[in-house]
């Protein structure tokens, strides 16, 4: 991916930086819409991955709608063309202010998480004469068998509905005008890398959406999430995700009613590949056990191994000397500023350039000025 005369460019911009290959985005977007298309399913591409604008624009372009977590991310997809009627508003915590946005731009469901919400939501809405299509986002209790932090559908976490509540909220939701249940929606956490975890929670819908027609409901959408992992160990044997088996495997283990419409969130496995933290060493400090090497982009340009002790392919673009294991850390005054332990990569010395890659998704969106450091900038395949 990062060949020779693009490494020459890169080492002329300012370090750090985001670097993002259009073409790779383009060509998974591609993958994507294809593989969708074969079954009539719709992608909601999930913002919270990555909200920067041209990447946004490219995605926009591939045809796909948006799934939203905050009333602006709405507004960032409608002003890069996303249409209104097919973004997705997820979320605990939806505010007044937040709900009465999306009501205004007449957005496709409201993905509700609990009892009050449904009614304050039901609230808003009447007070503009409108009503809102909301889905109901169960909590299935299934396990994705991935990090804790980026695990959702179990019981104990705070996101959805859970089932003995059910019955409650149908009630509920009968016996309000002004919201009208459209859909159920999953979604059950990230980087999910074991396709049987999708073959469990087709099962587990399966039976949730018996136990609704027990109540007299069937829905014309049903929307299973996101999830679908990457390969970050072998970011260029594996650029694409498997979207072939993935959607495939909903295809053979779900069951819709005639005409029902199937709606998908992804968000990671749609801009993952496509970035990589550029980052220059600052200096090579040799220790007793172990030697660092220290870059200048830190945990607040890429906050995922600190956070989720993520795992991040790094590469010395400016060796061919032999690979040596090295701690690669930043310069926040923070132990857990570091990017890998005992990584093997090229000989390093001060000046080089790194590359950590995979970091498309759940990068720059995530980026602080913490240590009063500045912001990353993004640049692109296609402009430099
Ligand atoms: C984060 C999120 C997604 C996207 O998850 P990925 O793992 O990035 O595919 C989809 N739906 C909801 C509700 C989310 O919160």
């Amino acid at each position: 991916m990062l060949n020779k005369t693009l490494v020459e460019k890169l080492k002329k911009i300012q370090t750090p930086f985001y670097f993002y290959d259009t073409e790779l985005l383009k060509k998974t977007a591609a993958t994507v819409a294809a593989e969708a298309k074969k079954f009539g399913y719709t992608v909601h591409y999930a913002l919270k991955a990555n909200s920067n604008h041209k990447i946004l624009n490219i995605l926009n372009a591939a045809g796909f709608g948006a799934d939203c977590v905050s009333a602006n991310e709405i507004v960032r997809a409608v002003e890069c063309g996303f249409n209104p009627k097919h973004v997705a508003y997820a979320g605990v915590g939806k505010t007044d202010k937040e709900i009465n946005k999306a009501l205004d731009l007449e957005i496709f469901t409201f993905n509700c998480e609990s009892l009050p919400e449904i009614e304050n939501i039901n609230h808003l809405a009447a007070q503009k004469g409108k009503t809102a299509d909301i889905a109901i986002r169960i909590n299935p209790n299934v396990d994705a068998h991935t990090h804790e932090y980026v695990t959702t559908g179990l019981e104990e976490n705070k996101f959805g509905i859970s089932e003995w509540q059910f019955n409650e909220v149908v009630e509920k939701i009968k016996s309000l005008n002004s919201v009208n249940l459209i859909s159920l929606h999953f979604h059950i956490g990230s980087q999910i890398t074991d396709m049987k975890v999708f073959e469990t929670l087709c099962k587990r819908v399966n039976e949730i959406q018996k136990t609704f027609e027990s109540l007299e409901i069937k829905l014309p959408h049903l929307n299973v999430g996101g999830g679908l992992g990457i390969d970050y160990k072998n970011p260029d044997a594996n650029p694409v995700a498997d979207f072939k088996s993935y959607f495939e495997i909903f295809n053979k283990n779900l069951n819709l009613y005639d005409g029902q419409k199937l709606h998908f969130e992804l968000g990671r496995s749609i801009v993952g590949q496509c970035g990589s933290l550029i980052t220059q060493v600052t200096y090579v400090k040799t220790g007793l056990q172990k030697s660092f090497v220290i870059t200048d982009g830190g945990m607040n340009d890429l906050i995922r191994p600190a956070l989720y002790q993520a795992y991040h392919k790094i590469e010395n673009l400016t060796s061919t000397k032999a690979e040596k294991s090295y701690d690669i850390v930043g310069p926040v005054c923070e132990s857990s500023d570091c990017f890998a332990k005992n990584e093997m990569i090229n000989e390093t010395q001060r000046g080089d350039i790194l590359a950590i890659r995979s970091a498309g998704a759940y990068g720059e969106v995530m980026a602080s000025q913490y240590n009063l450091r500045e912001l990353p900038k993004a640049y692109y395949s296609d402009e430099i």
